[in-house]
């Protein structure tokens, strides 16, 4: 079987900071991304390969840039393999890969690996969330940034998080500014959490300049405000929406919903610095901080494995600690100033889109039910997704995470039975 050096697991900041410094201590390296080109959520290009027009912050771009330049600069050492999707480690410790392009399996047994594949997004669900024009924030803005064009027709944003304002600017400044966004949060309650913010010298630049795009194109938002339900309406949605004290119906041709990001956990294998082949977690992936920390996470954990395999000391990566903290006391007044308490869906509301399971189905379940009886006995996460979306919202609803989070399988993804056929001729002996 072929063997790696070292072996990276997405092509975000993250992953390519990971890749950038271990290449540059003289190792060679395999990353691999599913996506046609390196990006992650934050880089994401056209589907031609352009430039994407969508806006994005000067420092943004200039960091991607530097990245990409230093991957370049060692380009005889790494061999980056797109359309290539991590399935998983089996049973034996190998890694494995369908190649896309091929469409075979392969299986590859690394000296270490930094898995680095980002955060998924989360909502909080509501009668309708589930209808066709609905999407989330973070599924409009990539399919912004691939096709440079924003949805056609009225547009609402609703949830929380600063991807709102990002995304209501960029659709403003693409040419089809949102009807509203809808903040579920009230900041102006927590007046510790906005002067930390303030004074944390993390992005607030940013978030001054979307608010000043939003200004420009009178684009209301409203904090404290939130989606209450949604139903067909024409070719759009009614949505039923409580601003303030009052309820409005607003129609719209998309609904646009967001209420957070966590480290995408699904199946990968869980970190092991001590074992024999180190596996370490890196970026968004670990700890959701945002892009400029993910850059400092994959290069701390490269640093780490460098110093696992007795390259250099532990000095290196112990550095990054106190920047990271510094992102990390920045989202943790983030959340502070934007928490609204959590309230319990409607009986009908949909949790398990796969299975039709509503909230009424998991809440008949025993208030002590394990998290296999609620995979087993009430059918959630059993279907399509394997709980990707109804896991995190059934983990805050129930405060328990279902075990499809937690334990790693293979394949993570739908694999033919010829890539797979293809392994066990080529790769396994
Ligand atoms: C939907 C979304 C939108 C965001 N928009 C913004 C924004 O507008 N502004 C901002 O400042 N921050 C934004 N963020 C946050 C920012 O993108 C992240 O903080 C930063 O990109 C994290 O970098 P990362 O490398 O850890 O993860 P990512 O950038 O997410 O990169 C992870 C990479 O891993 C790849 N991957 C995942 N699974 C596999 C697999 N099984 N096999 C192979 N490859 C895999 C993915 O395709 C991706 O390229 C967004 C986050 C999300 C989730």
């Amino acid at each position: 079987m072929a063997e790696v050096p070292i072996l990276v697991v997405g092509g975000g900041p993250a992953g390519a900071s990971a890749a950038a410094t271990l290449v540059e201590a003289g190792l060679r390296v395999l990353l691999i991304e599913q996506r046609d080109r390196l990006g992650g959520a934050i880089h994401r290009q056209t589907a031609s390969g352009a430039e994407s027009p969508v806006w994005r912050p000067a420092r943004h771009r200039r960091n991607w840039a530097a990245l990409t330049a230093r991957l370049g600069a060692a380009a005889e050492r790494i061999d980056i393999r797109t359309q290539t999707v991590f399935l998983g480690v089996d049973g034996e410790g190998r890694f494995l890969f369908e190649d896309r392009r091929s469409e075979r399996v392969l299986a590859r047994r690394p000296r270490a690996a930094i898995i680095a594949v980002g955060a998924i997004e989360t909502i909080r669900p509501f009668p309708g969330w589930e209808l066709p024009g609905v999407m989330t924030v973070g599924g409009a803005q990539v399919l912004l940034k691939e096709t440079g064009r924003p949805p056609a027709g009225p547009v609402l944003i609703a949830g929380s998080g600063p991807l709102l304002p990002a995304l209501a600017a960029q659709l403003a400044r693409a040419g089809n500014p949102p009807v509203a966004v809808l903040e579920r949060g009230r900041p102006w309650r927590a007046p510790g959490a906005l002067a930390r913010l303030i004074l944390s010298g993390g992005p607030t630049g940013e978030a001054a300049s979307y608010a000043a795009v939003l200004a420009a194109h009178r684009v209301p938002y409203r904090c404290g405000a939130s989606a209450l339900r949604a139903e067909p309406d024409g070719d759009g949605l009614k949505v039923a929406c409580r601003i303030g004290t009052s309820e409005q119906s607003l129609h719209v041709r998309h609904l646009l919903i967001h209420d957070g990001i966590v480290p995408n956990r699904t199946g990968i294998p869980l970190p092991a610095p001590e074992a024999a082949v180190p596996v370490l977690q890196a970026g968004d992936g670990r700890e959701a901080l945002g892009a400029d920390a993910a850059i400092l996470d994959g290069r701390r954990a490269a640093l780490q494995v460098l110093a696992r395999l007795g390259h250099a000391s532990t000095a290196g990566a112990a550095s990054l600690e106190r920047p990271l903290q510094r992102a990390r006391d920045f989202q943790a007044a983030l959340a502070e100033a934007l928490h609204s308490a959590r309230v319990a869906p409607s009986p009908e509301t949909l949790i398990c889109r796969c299975e039709g399971r509503s909230y009424a189905d998991l809440a008949a379940l025993a208030e002590d039910a394990s998290a296999r009886e609620i995979r087993l006995m009430g059918r959630f996460g059993l279907g399509a997704c394997q709980g990707r979306l109804c896991g995190p919202m059934i983990e805050a609803l129930r405060a328990q995470p279902l075990p499809a989070t937690s334990s790693p399988r293979w394949p993570l993804r739908p694999v033919s039975v010829a890539a797979l056929a293809h392994l066990t001729a080529d790769e396994t002996e």
